[in-house]
């Protein structure tokens, strides 16, 4: 497994390679690994003959008064499970090569963004679209995978490749739980214990509304106020949002229709956590 630095020497590795007719398979995260990414990796290994990861703590998707600082970050754990899931090539710029001092060009969508977590982070996804956007120039990949656990960023992202014309298959995989349904991510490592238990109410939440709807209730505002009663049930949850929106506009639902997106954002304490799942009949 190569560690690379440098855009220009992981631009010129992937040229080689694309000279030689390999696929390269491309995963882009801001490590502290967790399953949800080793599943990413996995069907990356069997998509790609050559599979690239990508480790960057993405300054510019973290507003002034979010977690930049003190993101996790554990790049020797990190490395470790990189090559325990086959990566070839692990890609770990410092912000200062990604982002010199005159930066200034910036990938923006005019209404993706606007929704959902876009509301309460509104440079957020300027700030992702931006760094993936630059990643597909560097590590020129033919398949790139995302998790469905960031359905927005994922939409965001085929969007963006459609239309710009990037030369890259989106594939997505569905969310990775926790044997007790907490979605995984890098930033559960931050909850307590009592607050971990909180969260759970979360993927719960998002239970019960499916059962709601194979039970056959069509009512918009039933559905979200049980689902808002059930996480505030737990003292610690403040709601940022819970949303029904069409799976790909993510435009708030006027009229119930199926499938739709439920969509959650909430903090514990200080801890924003997100989940989501697509409601079927
Ligand atoms: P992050 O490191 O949080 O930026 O995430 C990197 C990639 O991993 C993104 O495509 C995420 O959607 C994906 N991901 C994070 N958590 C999960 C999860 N629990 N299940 C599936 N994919 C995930």
């Amino acid at each position: 497994m190569k560690i690379i630095s440098n855009p220009k020497e992981m631009q010129s590795a992937s040229l080689f390679l694309r000279g030689r007719h390999k696929k390269i398979a491309f995963v882009p995260t801001m490590g502290s690994l967790h399953e949800g990414h080793l599943a990413l990796l996995k069907k990356g290994r069997e998509l790609g003959d050559i599979l690239v990861l990508s480790l960057f703590v993405n300054p510019t998707q973290f507003g002034p008064h979010e977690d930049f600082k003190r993101y996790p970050r554990d790049a020797k754990e990190d490395l470790e499970k990189a090559k325990s899931a086959g990566a070839d090539f692990v890609f770990m710029p410092p912000a200062k090569e990604m982002y010199g001092e005159n930066f200034e060009t910036f990938a923006q969508l005019e209404n993706l963004p606007k929704f959902l977590c876009g509301k309460s982070r509104s440079t957020h996804f300027r700030g992702v679209a931006t760094v993936v956007a630059k990643l597909f120039n560097i590590i020129l990949p033919h398949t790139a995978l995302f998790g469905e656990k960031d359905y927005q960023q994922l939409k965001i992202i085929q969007k963006m490749v459609r239309d710009l014309n990037f030369p890259i298959e989106i594939v997505s995989i569905p969310i990775v739980r926790e044997k007790d349904g907490l979605a995984m991510s890098s930033r559960n490592q931050y909850l307590t214990p009592q607050e971990r238990q909180s969260a759970l109410s979360i993927s719960q939440s998002l239970t019960i509304a499916q059962a709601m709807v194979a039970e056959g209730i069509k009512n918009k505002s039933q559905i979200l106020n049980t689902v808002s009663a059930t996480l505030l049930e737990t003292k610690k949850i403040r709601i940022d949002y819970v949303t029904l929106s069409d799976p790909e506009t993510l435009e708030e639902l006027k009229q119930f229709k199926l499938p739709v997106l439920l969509a959650i954002a909430c903090f514990i304490n200080k801890i924003r956590l997100i989940d989501n799942r697509i409601l079927h009949p």
